[in-house]
């Protein structure tokens, strides 16, 4: 399952983190998911629970902020967003593969205590 090597490698940084602040509890992760980066939310909070399990993030909250696919079209300068997996200008109905966002996969911040 890619979410969990996805969390996983999350919360690496994350105890680094919390054991550089001399943190001894995780309380939230804040991640910022493109909707078009491939990621299944559910899948991704299973992950994240099992993964955390007898650890100090053991009762942290995982919060997620999804962040809209944005295309660009070269042809007629337009940036929209696509509907799908099929990334088809509105105007003239080409198809691109130039994506401006929505592939972010990224932790923000925590909160630790
Ligand atoms: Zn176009």
């Amino acid at each position: 399952m890619h979410e969990v090597s996805i969390i996983q490698s999350m919360l690496d940084i994350a105890f680094d983190q919390a054991e550089s602040q001399g943190a001894n509890q995780i309380h939230q992760l804040n991640l910022r998911v493109g909707a078009i980066s491939g990621v299944v939310p559910e899948a991704l909070q299973f992950a994240f629970n099992s993964c955390t399990e007898g650890t100090i993030a053991s009762d942290a909250k995982l919060e997620i902020e999804w962040v809209k696919a944005v295309c660009y079209c070269p042809q007629c300068h337009a940036e929209f967003t696509p509907h799908d997996w099929v990334y088809v200008c509105p105007r003239c109905e080409r198809l691109t593969h130039e994506i401006r966002q929505g592939r972010e996969l990224q932790l923000v911040s925590l909160e630790v205590s």
